[in-house]
Protein backbone atom coordinates (compact mmCIF):
# COMPACT_ATOMS: atom_id res chain seq x y z
CA UNK A 1 0.00 0.00 0.00
CA UNK A 2 1.29 3.25 -1.02
CA UNK A 3 0.20 5.93 1.73
CA UNK A 4 1.06 8.48 -1.05
CA UNK A 5 -1.78 7.00 -3.15
CA UNK A 6 -4.00 7.26 -0.37
CA UNK A 7 -3.96 11.01 0.64
CA UNK A 8 -1.93 14.05 -1.29
CA UNK A 9 -1.08 15.55 1.88
CA UNK A 10 0.18 12.27 3.30
CA UNK A 11 3.23 14.88 4.16
CA UNK A 12 5.68 14.89 7.96
CA UNK A 13 4.43 18.63 7.98
CA UNK A 14 0.78 17.76 7.62
CA UNK A 15 0.18 15.69 10.62
CA UNK A 16 -2.68 16.57 11.54
CA UNK A 17 -4.42 15.86 8.19
CA UNK A 18 -2.86 12.82 7.96
CA UNK A 19 -4.59 11.49 11.25
CA UNK A 20 -8.24 13.24 10.26
CA UNK A 21 -7.80 11.96 6.18
CA UNK A 22 -5.74 9.18 5.72
CA UNK A 23 -5.84 7.22 9.04
CA UNK A 24 -9.30 5.98 8.85
CA UNK A 25 -8.88 4.93 5.06
CA UNK A 26 -5.67 2.83 6.43
CA UNK A 27 -7.56 1.26 9.18
CA UNK A 28 -10.57 -0.15 7.32
CA UNK A 29 -8.40 -1.25 4.24
CA UNK A 30 -6.31 -2.77 7.40
CA UNK A 31 -10.02 -4.28 8.19
CA UNK A 32 -10.65 -5.70 4.99
CA UNK A 33 -7.54 -7.23 4.65
CA UNK A 34 -7.21 -8.71 8.16
CA UNK A 35 -11.30 -10.07 7.81
CA UNK A 36 -9.57 -11.80 4.18
CA UNK A 37 -6.53 -12.83 5.86
CA UNK A 38 -4.32 -11.27 3.33
CA UNK A 39 -1.18 -9.38 3.84
CA UNK A 40 -0.95 -5.81 4.19
CA UNK A 41 2.51 -3.79 3.74
CA UNK A 42 2.84 -0.79 3.74
CA UNK A 43 5.67 0.62 1.15
CA UNK A 44 8.69 2.70 1.71
CA UNK A 45 8.51 6.16 0.55
CA UNK A 46 10.07 8.73 0.82
CA UNK A 47 12.86 9.34 3.96
CA UNK A 48 10.99 12.19 5.05
CA UNK A 49 7.92 10.12 5.45
CA UNK A 50 9.60 7.36 7.65
CA UNK A 51 8.40 8.57 10.72
CA UNK A 52 4.91 8.79 10.18
CA UNK A 53 4.66 5.74 8.14
CA UNK A 54 6.31 4.39 11.54
CA UNK A 55 3.83 6.23 13.85
CA UNK A 56 0.75 5.06 11.61
CA UNK A 57 2.07 1.24 11.81
CA UNK A 58 2.36 1.48 15.43
CA UNK A 59 -1.57 2.62 15.81
CA UNK A 60 -2.52 -0.04 13.29
CA UNK A 61 -0.46 -2.39 15.66
CA UNK A 62 -2.56 -1.86 18.81
CA UNK A 63 -6.11 -1.45 16.92
CA UNK A 64 -8.27 -4.26 18.92
CA UNK A 65 -10.24 -4.22 15.85
CA UNK A 66 -7.72 -6.27 13.65
CA UNK A 67 -7.61 -8.96 16.03
CA UNK A 68 -4.96 -11.69 15.84
CA UNK A 69 -4.10 -10.64 12.44
CA UNK A 70 -0.63 -11.44 11.53
CA UNK A 71 -0.35 -9.73 7.95
CA UNK A 72 0.49 -6.52 8.86
CA UNK A 73 4.17 -5.53 7.60
CA UNK A 74 6.18 -2.16 6.54
CA UNK A 75 9.49 -1.89 3.85
CA UNK A 76 12.52 -0.81 5.06
CA UNK A 77 14.71 0.53 2.42
CA UNK A 78 18.35 -0.67 2.79
CA UNK A 79 19.81 2.51 1.65
CA UNK A 80 18.14 4.93 4.37
CA UNK A 81 21.08 5.41 6.81
CA UNK A 82 18.80 4.66 9.50
CA UNK A 83 17.99 1.34 8.34
CA UNK A 84 19.88 -1.28 10.96
CA UNK A 85 18.31 1.12 13.92
CA UNK A 86 14.96 0.35 12.77
CA UNK A 87 14.62 -3.00 13.40
CA UNK A 88 14.76 -3.20 17.09
CA UNK A 89 11.83 -0.69 17.14
CA UNK A 90 9.76 -2.89 14.41
CA UNK A 91 10.67 -5.75 17.11
CA UNK A 92 9.88 -3.90 19.70
CA UNK A 93 6.67 -2.77 18.97
CA UNK A 94 5.82 -6.35 17.33
CA UNK A 95 6.48 -7.54 21.18
CA UNK A 96 4.81 -5.20 23.14
CA UNK A 97 2.10 -5.31 20.81
CA UNK A 98 1.66 -8.93 20.56
CA UNK A 99 1.16 -8.47 17.01
CA UNK A 100 3.95 -10.32 14.61
CA UNK A 101 5.04 -7.95 11.84
CA UNK A 102 5.88 -8.40 8.22
CA UNK A 103 9.05 -6.20 7.16
CA UNK A 104 10.12 -6.44 3.49
CA UNK A 105 13.35 -5.00 2.97
CA UNK A 106 14.39 -3.32 -0.24
CA UNK A 107 17.37 -1.46 -1.20
CA UNK A 108 15.06 1.53 -2.09
CA UNK A 109 13.37 3.08 -5.48
CA UNK A 110 13.79 7.10 -4.64
CA UNK A 111 17.94 7.26 -4.46
CA UNK A 112 17.96 10.15 -7.00
CA UNK A 113 15.48 12.14 -5.84
CA UNK A 114 16.80 11.71 -2.33
CA UNK A 115 20.34 13.17 -3.28
CA UNK A 116 18.67 16.16 -4.80
CA UNK A 117 16.06 17.05 -1.99
CA UNK A 118 18.99 16.89 0.46
CA UNK A 119 20.73 19.31 -2.02
CA UNK A 120 18.26 21.24 -2.68
CA UNK A 121 17.02 21.75 1.12
CA UNK A 122 20.87 22.11 1.79
CA UNK A 123 20.72 19.95 4.14
CA UNK A 124 23.84 18.72 6.69
CA UNK A 125 23.85 15.35 4.95
CA UNK A 126 21.93 12.86 2.73
CA UNK A 127 19.49 10.63 4.31
CA UNK A 128 21.06 8.16 2.20
CA UNK A 129 24.27 5.91 1.58
CA UNK A 130 26.25 7.15 -1.30
CA UNK A 131 27.77 4.12 -2.97
CA UNK A 132 25.92 1.07 -3.94
CA UNK A 133 28.05 -1.09 -2.60
CA UNK A 134 27.45 0.24 1.08
CA UNK A 135 23.72 -0.08 0.23
CA UNK A 136 24.53 -3.54 -0.69
CA UNK A 137 25.92 -3.86 2.79
CA UNK A 138 23.63 -2.14 4.69
CA UNK A 139 20.59 -4.69 3.09
CA UNK A 140 23.01 -7.60 4.56
CA UNK A 141 23.13 -5.77 8.01
CA UNK A 142 19.83 -5.19 8.13
CA UNK A 143 18.90 -8.60 7.06
CA UNK A 144 21.06 -10.40 10.14
CA UNK A 145 19.40 -8.38 12.55
CA UNK A 146 15.81 -9.30 11.07
CA UNK A 147 16.56 -12.83 11.32
CA UNK A 148 17.59 -12.29 15.04
CA UNK A 149 14.23 -10.25 15.23
CA UNK A 150 12.18 -13.83 14.03
CA UNK A 151 9.52 -14.70 15.38
CA UNK A 152 8.83 -11.52 16.38
CA UNK A 153 9.71 -9.92 12.62
CA UNK A 154 8.82 -12.44 9.74
CA UNK A 155 11.33 -10.88 6.95
CA UNK A 156 10.76 -10.84 2.93
CA UNK A 157 13.13 -10.32 1.32
CA UNK A 158 12.40 -8.11 -2.05
CA UNK A 159 15.75 -8.16 -4.73
CA UNK A 160 16.15 -8.78 -8.23
CA UNK A 161 20.27 -9.27 -7.15
CA UNK A 162 22.25 -12.64 -7.32
CA UNK A 163 24.62 -12.19 -4.46
CA UNK A 164 21.59 -10.33 -2.20
CA UNK A 165 19.87 -13.68 -3.06
CA UNK A 166 22.37 -15.85 -2.57
CA UNK A 167 23.96 -14.11 0.88
CA UNK A 168 20.11 -13.56 2.21
CA UNK A 169 19.21 -17.55 1.60
CA UNK A 170 22.55 -18.15 3.63
CA UNK A 171 22.06 -15.97 6.45
CA UNK A 172 18.71 -16.83 6.94
CA UNK A 173 19.41 -20.51 7.75
CA UNK A 174 17.04 -22.02 9.09
CA UNK A 175 14.35 -19.29 9.87
CA UNK A 176 11.10 -19.38 7.57
CA UNK A 177 11.39 -16.21 5.11
CA UNK A 178 10.15 -15.16 1.89
CA UNK A 179 11.58 -13.89 -1.14
CA UNK A 180 10.11 -11.18 -3.54
CA UNK A 181 10.52 -10.06 -7.39
CA UNK A 182 8.36 -7.98 -9.50
CA UNK A 183 6.46 -9.95 -11.98
CA UNK A 184 8.08 -9.75 -15.45
CA UNK A 185 11.29 -9.19 -14.00
CA UNK A 186 13.77 -11.75 -12.33
CA UNK A 187 12.55 -14.75 -13.76
CA UNK A 188 16.12 -16.19 -14.95
CA UNK A 189 17.49 -15.12 -11.88
CA UNK A 190 14.86 -17.02 -9.33
CA UNK A 191 14.83 -20.17 -11.53
CA UNK A 192 18.40 -20.58 -11.10
CA UNK A 193 18.52 -19.92 -7.16
CA UNK A 194 15.58 -22.31 -7.10
CA UNK A 195 17.75 -25.00 -9.06
CA UNK A 196 20.87 -24.54 -6.85
CA UNK A 197 18.57 -24.97 -4.21
CA UNK A 198 17.74 -28.37 -5.35
CA UNK A 199 20.92 -29.44 -6.86
CA UNK A 200 22.38 -28.32 -3.57
CA UNK A 201 20.00 -30.20 -1.40
CA UNK A 202 20.46 -26.76 0.16
CA UNK A 203 16.70 -26.69 1.66
CA UNK A 204 17.84 -25.61 4.92
CA UNK A 205 19.21 -22.64 3.32
CA UNK A 206 15.31 -21.48 2.63
CA UNK A 207 12.82 -23.37 5.09
CA UNK A 208 9.38 -23.31 3.03
CA UNK A 209 11.10 -24.33 0.17
CA UNK A 210 12.73 -21.13 -1.11
CA UNK A 211 9.41 -19.19 -0.75
CA UNK A 212 9.05 -16.23 -3.68
CA UNK A 213 5.81 -14.12 -3.37
CA UNK A 214 5.44 -12.43 -6.99
CA UNK A 215 4.65 -8.59 -6.33
CA UNK A 216 2.27 -7.05 -9.20
CA UNK A 217 2.14 -3.39 -8.83
CA UNK A 218 -2.06 -2.37 -9.48
CA UNK A 219 -2.52 1.49 -9.28
CA UNK A 220 -5.54 3.50 -9.63
CA UNK A 221 -5.56 7.05 -11.34
CA UNK A 222 -3.19 8.15 -14.05
CA UNK A 223 0.00 8.64 -11.63
CA UNK A 224 2.45 6.05 -11.20
CA UNK A 225 5.63 7.02 -8.89
CA UNK A 226 9.44 5.96 -10.51
CA UNK A 227 9.48 2.47 -11.35
CA UNK A 228 12.99 0.80 -9.72
CA UNK A 229 15.14 -0.28 -12.30
CA UNK A 230 17.54 -2.60 -10.77
CA UNK A 231 21.15 -2.56 -12.60
CA UNK A 232 21.81 -6.04 -11.55
CA UNK A 233 18.87 -7.57 -12.84
CA UNK A 234 19.64 -5.80 -16.76
CA UNK A 235 23.17 -6.86 -16.16
CA UNK A 236 22.42 -11.08 -16.00
CA UNK A 237 21.21 -10.85 -19.68
CA UNK A 238 24.33 -8.96 -20.81
CA UNK A 239 27.00 -11.46 -22.07
CA UNK A 240 29.56 -9.06 -21.83
CA UNK A 241 29.21 -8.58 -18.22
CA UNK A 242 31.15 -11.52 -16.01
CA UNK A 243 28.96 -13.24 -13.44
CA UNK A 244 31.94 -12.53 -10.82
CA UNK A 245 31.07 -8.32 -11.27
CA UNK A 246 26.97 -9.35 -11.18
CA UNK A 247 27.65 -10.82 -7.87
CA UNK A 248 30.61 -8.89 -6.56
CA UNK A 249 30.98 -9.04 -2.71
CA UNK A 250 29.61 -5.56 -1.70
CA UNK A 251 32.38 -6.16 2.08
CA UNK A 252 35.12 -6.30 -0.57
CA UNK A 253 33.77 -3.37 -2.49
CA UNK A 254 33.32 -1.34 0.49
CA UNK A 255 37.10 -2.43 2.17
CA UNK A 256 38.73 -1.22 -0.86
CA UNK A 257 36.85 1.66 -1.49
CA UNK A 258 35.26 3.07 2.15
CA UNK A 259 33.23 6.17 2.84
CA UNK A 260 30.92 8.22 0.85
CA UNK A 261 30.62 8.47 -3.18
CA UNK A 262 33.98 10.78 -4.23
CA UNK A 263 31.86 13.19 -6.57
CA UNK A 264 28.95 13.31 -4.59
CA UNK A 265 29.76 16.14 -1.95
CA UNK A 266 27.41 16.90 1.37
CA UNK A 267 24.93 19.41 0.08
CA UNK A 268 27.05 22.75 1.74
CA UNK A 269 29.61 21.68 -0.45
CA UNK A 270 27.80 20.73 -3.69
CA UNK A 271 29.00 24.01 -5.59
CA UNK A 272 32.95 23.40 -4.80
CA UNK A 273 34.33 27.14 -3.90
CA UNK A 274 30.99 28.82 -2.95
CA UNK A 275 29.23 27.76 0.05
CA UNK A 276 25.45 26.30 -1.05
CA UNK A 277 23.15 29.45 0.10
CA UNK A 278 21.16 27.52 2.87
CA UNK A 279 24.85 27.77 4.75
CA UNK A 280 26.12 31.65 4.05
C1 LIG B 1 8.93 -6.99 -4.59
C2 LIG B 1 9.53 -5.63 -4.53
C3 LIG B 1 8.92 -4.62 -3.78
C4 LIG B 1 9.51 -3.34 -3.70
N1 LIG B 1 8.94 -2.38 -2.88
C5 LIG B 1 9.58 -1.19 -2.71
C6 LIG B 1 9.11 -0.22 -1.77
O1 LIG B 1 8.11 -0.41 -1.07
N2 LIG B 1 9.80 0.94 -1.65
C7 LIG B 1 10.93 1.19 -2.38
O2 LIG B 1 11.55 2.26 -2.18
N3 LIG B 1 11.39 0.30 -3.26
C8 LIG B 1 10.75 -0.89 -3.45
N4 LIG B 1 11.25 -1.80 -4.35
C9 LIG B 1 12.38 -1.42 -5.23
C10 LIG B 1 13.72 -1.64 -4.52
O3 LIG B 1 13.88 -0.68 -3.50
C11 LIG B 1 14.93 -1.51 -5.47
O4 LIG B 1 14.89 -0.26 -6.11
C12 LIG B 1 14.98 -2.56 -6.54
O5 LIG B 1 14.55 -3.81 -6.09
C13 LIG B 1 16.44 -2.67 -7.02
O6 LIG B 1 17.22 -3.30 -6.02
P1 LIG B 1 17.87 -4.74 -6.31
O7 LIG B 1 18.44 -5.33 -5.08
O8 LIG B 1 16.80 -5.58 -6.94
O9 LIG B 1 18.95 -4.43 -7.45
P2 LIG B 1 20.40 -3.78 -7.39
O10 LIG B 1 20.74 -3.46 -8.80
O11 LIG B 1 21.32 -4.64 -6.61
O12 LIG B 1 20.23 -2.44 -6.55
C14 LIG B 1 19.82 -1.22 -7.10
C15 LIG B 1 19.61 -0.32 -5.89
O13 LIG B 1 20.88 0.01 -5.27
C16 LIG B 1 20.77 1.28 -4.68
N5 LIG B 1 21.80 2.16 -5.27
C17 LIG B 1 22.13 2.31 -6.57
N6 LIG B 1 23.12 3.21 -6.73
C18 LIG B 1 23.42 3.67 -5.48
C19 LIG B 1 24.36 4.62 -4.95
N7 LIG B 1 25.22 5.30 -5.75
N8 LIG B 1 24.39 4.83 -3.61
C20 LIG B 1 23.56 4.16 -2.77
N9 LIG B 1 22.65 3.23 -3.21
C21 LIG B 1 22.58 3.00 -4.53
C22 LIG B 1 19.36 1.82 -4.99
O14 LIG B 1 18.53 1.54 -3.88
C23 LIG B 1 18.97 1.02 -6.21
O15 LIG B 1 17.56 0.89 -6.35
C24 LIG B 1 10.69 -3.07 -4.43
C25 LIG B 1 11.30 -4.08 -5.18
C26 LIG B 1 10.74 -5.34 -5.24
C27 LIG B 1 11.44 -6.41 -6.03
Amino acid sequence: MKLSALSPRYEAIQETRVWIELYPRLKRLAEMAAKADINFTIDAEEADRLVLSLKLLEQLAREPSLGTWRGLGLAVQAYQTRAVALIPLLAGLAKDSGRRLMVRLVKGAYWDSEIKRAQVGGRAGHPVFTTKPATDLSYLAVARALIEAHPYLYTQFATHNAHTLAATRAIAVNTPIEHQRLHGMGETLYAAGHRHVRAADASHLCPGGGRTRIFCPIWCGGYWKTAPTPASCICLLDDDTPPEAVAADPISQVEAQPGPHPRIRLPRDMYGDRLNSFWR
